[in-house]
């Protein structure tokens, strides 16, 4: 019987997202998981696919076949496959965009096509023609498309290329050709004689002219950096290269980034106090009953969490099972990999977006093959092709960036619990300040809780106290630092000890306005101020990376006077140099951290005491364990806790918390300080107290009475189109056909649905944004509801110019 492949294909729109069949051309040995191309829609141009069944079927006949197998061995089994499904229908992306989520980015392929002429094709008479015909005589081979084109000058599917394809005289052959996976970074430079640019040098526009004047500076820098403290984008690079006056060339980078070697410390030759050893076998015991639970380890910072968990992962290997061990972020990797690799040695692989694509797909092989145990990486991670999954660990399972905020949208902690469903596989949640929701479920019994109180050793927490900024005396030194943090770093300073300040705006100044009619410099494209970059003397856009000269004049009334406030970590930074000439003092932010490997650097330089005072982000505040930091001082507090968003006093008090249980980890004692323009909020108190107890008692009645999750789910829903009117239309119509659909079909599932109104940016990257937020249940019914809702929509062509996002789990 006739063997039919059922495919989902690459770049469908929401509108055509279907799985389509096609019959398998006999002896092709496709199997569910592979990819396959297919010819696709009227033109029949070729697509990428992956196949998720293949099922023999009576009447074939009808079917297009497919063209061309990718990969002879399946890339997702059986599991992984409904994982896409599952991906599909709670996150409403398309099957392909789960797909991609699940393999690594260097597996791409490409579509090439050649041509070459027929044997014994006669000379044609068109000059045209004959061109083509002797260019590809001369050659005497299949000669590649993108070659063909450049050498003729024609467009890609020209009408003589057709025409000649048409009438025999060529053939078009198409090839899948494996990327060229490079493990390399671009790089800038001049090229010549600084001597010969003269010339070239008159002619070039002033962005052109920044990044010349810089490569004459550094000499070579990755394109990114080259593009940041030039303020320019890419383009303006390449056509510095097209010009001949500078040349991108690409320098080799470390294919395994991560010493390996054997294993060089037992993890069992620490001895568990014995809280910890309560914890540890508990968590043996649910392990072992391979039935999938959930347990959540709460414990203070210090606390030996992740001795606990090492534990673990050492017994759940021994059982024979593998082991998922996320982070939430990159900057943390290193820390981590380092003491895995100290207990596990080679067993341990890592998967995360700072690797380079070749190390990506050295990594994934390495896990699908069965030559790693241990997948220890960020949010993506969860997605680890490892088979005889055991044990699942989420550390700082609080942390948004466990929330992709990309298709597929969702939640790691979703996809794990789905992931350890499949396995009967223990899902582990640790924490210190676990979210709301997490500890709820715990309460309530949902969740094994396992409880933590006491540091280990004799580390205590560190001294807190608030400071009112609204107190400071007139005149003070700064705007930025309290009297009180000054002379709280001086004597720092004097004890030869390190201190971490943290500050979350990047940039020197925050907001720039006209001197004379107060209008703000906002970005043109999306509806946010513009940040003043030091680095490079421009206005920068944080989102969508739109650059200006700070000395273009006033929109409004065309003054070219610019008055700047707002103080950012740049702007911090200088302001410490001029206080303490004497101390080191280290930036980190996103702009002094876009090289490889530049976080390790800056931890190992921080560690072996290169740096007095560490002013940056929030990536300062996180996870690290540095023994001779004992001051941290936060010194905006407000701005991390009035945000627009009910998690808002949740995620400040995670931050505060962490921040300040960075200071006295060690023998020495630590002491912290938190500025404010509002100290009688609580939670401010109850982060310097680390009363998370606390906090969880007031926040969980809070989301009690305003009815938000735990007690609810959120559904986000947003559009997005460029034509402010129409996009706001187009949410009208999802509501009124969305309630429609609710009443007629779905009586009784609560709901209650909050907008349509404006985003919180309503402009971004040239697109107005509208939004909707439905609480609910998010449950079966509710999803069959959206999803309906959702298909209608792609449905209406009136519609196709505003972009629908469903997203589960909203903030
Ligand atoms: P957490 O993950 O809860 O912040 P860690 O597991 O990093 O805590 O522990 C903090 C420090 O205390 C680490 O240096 C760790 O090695 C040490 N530590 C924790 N428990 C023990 C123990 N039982 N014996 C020896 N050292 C321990
Ligand atoms: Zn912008």
């Amino acid at each position: 019987m006739p063997l039919v492949a059922r495919v989902v294909v690459e770049n469908a729109a929401q509108s055509f997202d279907k799985i389509y069949s096609y019959r398998v051309p006999e002896g092709m040995p496709v199997r569910p998981g592979c990819r396959v191309t297919a010819p696709f829609g009227a033109g029949n141009r070729t697509r990428f696919g992956l196949a998720v069944a293949v099922e023999e079927e009576p009447d074939a006949a009808g079917l297009k076949p497919l063209a061309t197998l990718v990969d002879p061995e399946p890339l997702l089994s059986d599991k992984l496959l409904s994982l896409v499904f599952w991906l599909r229908d709670n996150t409403f992306c398309t099957y392909f965009d789960a797909v991609k989520a699940l393999l690594p980015p260097g597996i791409g392929v490409e579509l090439e096509y050649t041509y070459e002429l027929s044997k014994d094709a006669p000379a044609p008479e068109d000059p045209e023609e004959r061109r083509v015909f002797d260019y590809l005589a001369g050659r005497g081979k299949p000669v590649r498309e993108e070659a063909l084109l450049a050498a003729l000058g024609f467009e890609r599917d020209a009408p003589v290329l057709r025409e000649l394809c048409a009438r025999g005289t060529l053939q078009k052959a198409q090839e899948v050709r494996r990327r060229v996976l490079d493990g390399k970074l671009v790089m800038v430079r001049l090229d010549g004689e600084i001597g010969e640019l003269s010339d070239v040098r008159v002619k070039l526009t002033p962005k052109q002219k920044a990044v010349v004047e810089l490569l004459l500076q550094v000499g070579e820098a990755s394109l990114k950096e080259i593009c940041y403290f030039a303020a320019v984008g890419k383009s303006v690079v390449d056509r510095l290269v097209s010009a001949g006056a500078a040349r991108l060339f690409t320098r080799e980078i470390y294919r395994s980034p991560y010493a390996e070697g054997p294993a060089r410390e037992d993890a069992a030759a620490i001895v568990l106090t014995e809280e910890q050893n309560a914890a540890f076998e508990r968590l043996c015991g649910l392990a072992d009953s391979r039935e999938a639970r959930t347990a959540l380890l709460y414990g203070v910072t210090g606390s030996g969490k992740t001795e606990v968990f090492l534990r673990t992962i050492r017994h759940v290997l021994d059982g024979g099972r593998g082991v998922i061990m996320m982070v939430p972020e990159i900057s943390l990797t290193p820390q981590m990999i380092d003491r895995f690799r100290r207990y596990f040695g080679g067993r341990v692989a890592v998967l995360h977006s700072g690797l380079s694509m070749t190390e990506r797909l050295d990594e994934w092989k390495r896990i699908k093959n069965g030559g790693a145990s241990i997948v220890v990486g960020t949010r993506s991670a969860v997605f680890a092709p490892m088979e005889n999954i055991g044990l699942i660990v989420i550390d700082e399972e609080q942390e948004g960036t466990y929330k992709s905020e990309m298709s597929p949208r969702y939640h790691a902690r979703d996809v794990a619990r789905f992931r350890a469903a499949q396995e009967g596989a223990l899902l582990l949640l640790a924490s210190a300040t676990p979210s709301v929701e997490s500890f709820h479920r715990a309460r309530e019994g949902r969740y094994e809780l396992l409880t933590l109180k006491n540091r280990y050793g004799a580390a205590r927490l560190p001294d807190v106290a608030i400071l009112d900024m609204a107190a400071q005396p007139l005149g003070a030194q700064s705007a930025s630092l309290s009297e009180q943090l000054i002379a709280e770093l001086q004597r720092n300073l004097d004890a030869g000890e390190q201190s971490i300040l943290l500050l979350n705006r990047r940039g020197y100044n925050t907001l720039v306005k006209c001197a004379v009619c107060s209008t703000v410099a906002t970005c043109p494209n999306c509806s946010v101020a513009l940040t003043y970059h030091s680095a490079n003397g421009h206005l920068m856009c944080h989102y969508c990376g739109y650059t200006a000269r700070p000395d273009e004049s006033c929109p409004t009334c065309g003054n070219k006077f610019r008055r700047f406030s707002g103080a950012g970590t740049q702007k911090v930074e200088q302001e410490l140099c001029e206080l303490f000439p004497d101390a080191r003092v280290l930036r980190m932010d996103m702009d002094t951290t876009m090289a490889r490997f530049s976080h390790e650097k800056h931890f190992s330089d921080i560690l072996a005491g290169k740096y007095d005072i560490i002013i940056g982000t929030q990536m300062v505040a996180k996870g690290l364990d540095f023994p001779n930091v004992t001051l941290v001082g936060v010194l905006s507090a407000d701005s991390a806790l009035y945000a627009q968003d009910y998690r808002s006093f949740e995620r400040a008090f995670s931050l505060f918390t962490q921040v300040v249980g960075r200071s006295g980890r060690a023998e020495k004692a630590g002491r912290a300080y938190i500025q404010t323009f509002t100290p009688e909020n609580p939670v401010i108190a109850l982060a310097a107290a680390q009363d998370y107890d606390g906090f969880y008692a007031e926040e969980i009645d809070s989301r009690r009475i305003h009815l938000y999750p735990p007690f609810c789910d959120m559904v986000g829903i947003g559009f997005s189109g460029l034509e402010y009117a129409r996009t706001k239309e187009a949410a009208r119509q999802f509501l009124a056909e969305f309630a429609r659909r609710a009443k007629a079909d779905y009586a009784g599932l609560p709901l209650r649905v909050l907008g349509p109104c404006e985003s919180q940016i309503v402009k971004l990257a040239g697109k107005y944004r509208f939004r909707m937020a439905v609480k609910c249940r998010y449950d079966k019914r509710t999803r069959a509801l959206l999803r309906g809702t959702a298909d209608w929509y792609f449905s209406q062509p009136a519609l196709r110019g505003v972009t629908l996002t469903v997203d589960p789990k909203y903030e």
